[in-house]
């Protein structure tokens, strides 16, 4: 893919860039490496001082960098915006929270006895460049999930960005750089997927981080394995949501809508199964495909847009084969919304709810990474468990049930990430996130993100 922006509301392309030439990144790798050697022995209140101003030059951009996010990949404006402020808002958290996460751990003295220790303990060490290779869908959160914690720990960043979103990453370089970061700390590398190996294999980068489809998942820890490179992949999903009969059916409703087409429906955390228990099925369906069939489709810089245009023209073609593939093998549609004559020659996609799924279909495995819904008849409350675990992915859940003895038996067997009852779910800086089977390993965010790419080392003292 050239590295560009192409407006996907029109099909234009506005800007184009030549990849860095193999000079260019070297240039950048040994900075990065040169800034992690004295970076690294900087102090927690030092690296908050940073990031704060990042933070603060992020809430002064809110409006440029939200029409930019739009511009290139299409999201509302009100989600861009919003997406802005979240990234601000974890900004803040690990420059607030990164001592008390990452501070010495002393295990307690009678369990360390017999190792012959008069003291021991554990430090969190950076582990050096961190390469990150993001994508499109949130072109600032993906992004700064990664950043924000990675540099709090002590280490530098280097991002490989998707290639339909260059101005984004050439701005979170300017970001880390205005806010006073030594330079070198975070940068991007304007380079094309092919050119990640060459980086990935430098002796100079330490670890990986990916968030994206599972073939690029798979191709960076195939080399990164090869390498003996810890790596945290962050892959695709097509999460569960599942109500039950004590559910509130009208909220369920109203939430499954917004889980569904967030982000014009390009979330890995979008609820993407349905699955209903017969009992509130028919309510259920049509609360559902009543407010799916009414979405506002429209010019992502509109204010009032719900649904804008997928991000490429690729992915408008692959989400139309998946819906295909499932009518010609019986599907029903049950409910689409309309797309204004107006709109042109962007990317549209109509908002689509389709039942009469089998497992013959290739939606029922796949990601449909767009606004199309499959809905379940569940029979009994084992049969939406089994449902629910019917997929290669595992990333996150939704489940709609007061009834605790329900909650705990998703808990327990769940084969995802994370369960989120009676709403859906979202990533929030406190909380741990990533996913099991297919949708990769390793978490971000939280505690457990930060310490993703440290150093735990060991400290005995006889
Ligand atoms: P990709 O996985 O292709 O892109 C994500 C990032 O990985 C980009 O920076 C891309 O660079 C890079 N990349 C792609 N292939 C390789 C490779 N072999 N080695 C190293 N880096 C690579 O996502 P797409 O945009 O093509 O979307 C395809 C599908 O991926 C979607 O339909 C969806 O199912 C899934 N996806 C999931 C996301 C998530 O949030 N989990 C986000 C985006 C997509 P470049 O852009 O230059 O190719």
């Amino acid at each position: 893919m050239a590295i560009a922006t192409v407006n996907p509301a029109t099909g234009q392309t506005l800007r184009t860039f030549q990849p860095y030439p193999p000079d260019a990144v070297e240039q950048r790798l040994a900075r990065a490496e040169q800034t992690f050697a004295e970076y690294r022995l900087t102090d927690f209140e030092y690296r908050a001082r940073l990031m704060r101003r990042a933070a603060e030059l992020l809430d002064v951009d809110q409006e440029t960098i939200a029409k930019l996010m739009t511009t290139e990949m299409g999201k509302p404006l009100t989600a861009a915006r919003a997406e802005a402020a979240k990234c601000a808002k974890a900004m803040r958290w690990y420059a607030d929270r990164a001592p008390a996460l990452l501070a010495d751990e002393h295990p307690l003295p009678e369990d360390v006895a017999d190792s012959g220790a008069a003291r021991a303990w554990v430090r969190y060490r950076p582990l050096g460049v961190v390469l990150a290779v993001m994508p499109w869908n949130f072109p600032l959160w993906q992004v700064i999930r990664f950043a924000a914690p990675a540099l709090m720990a002590g280490n530098v960043g280097l991002l490989k960005h998707a290639s339909n979103v260059p101005q984004t990453a050439v701005y979170l370089e300017d970001l880390f750089r205005g806010a006073g970061f030594p330079e070198g700390c975070f940068q991007t590398l304007l380079i094309d997927s092919r050119a990640v190996e060459g980086v990935l294999r430098d002796p100079r980068v330490a670890a990986a981080t990916l968030t994206g489809s599972e073939g690029a998942g798979r191709s960076v820890a195939a080399v990164a394995g090869d390498e003996v490179k810890k790596t945290v992949l962050e892959l695709g999903g097509s999460d569960p949501f599942v109500v039950l009969p004590s559910a509130d059916v009208a909220a369920a409703a109203a939430k499954a809508v917004t889980a569904r087409v967030q982000n014009n429906g390009q979330s890995c955390i979008a609820a993407k199964r349905f699955i209903v228990h017969t009992a509130v099925y028919e309510e259920f369906k049509a609360a559902f495909t009543a407010r799916m069939a009414a979405l506002r489709v429209g010019d992502p810089m509109a204010e009032n847009t719900e649904v804008g245009p997928l991000a490429t023209q690729q992915g408008r073609e692959e989400l139309t084969e998946l819906v295909a593939d499932a009518l010609a093998l019986g599907a029903r549609v049950e409910a689409q919304a309309q797309l204004p004559t107006e709109l042109g020659e962007g990317w549209y996609y109509p908002p689509t709810v389709l039942s009469g799924i089998t497992d013959q279909m290739r939606i029922h495995h796949e990601e449909a990474f767009g606004p199309v819904a499959t809905l379940y008849r569940a029979e009994d409350l084992a049969d939406a468990v089994r449902l629910a675990n019917d997929s290669p992915f595992g990333l996150s859940s939704n489940v709609w049930t007061t009834d605790p003895a329900e909650q705990e038996r998703f808990v327990r067997d769940i084969q995802a990430g994370g369960v989120f009852f009676n709403g859906m779910t979202a990533s929030h800086p406190a909380l741990p996130f990533g996913g099991v089977r297919r949708s990769g390993y390793g978490r971000e965010l939280s505690a457990h993100g930060i310490r993703e790419f440290c150093n735990t080392t060991t400290v005995w003292v006889a």
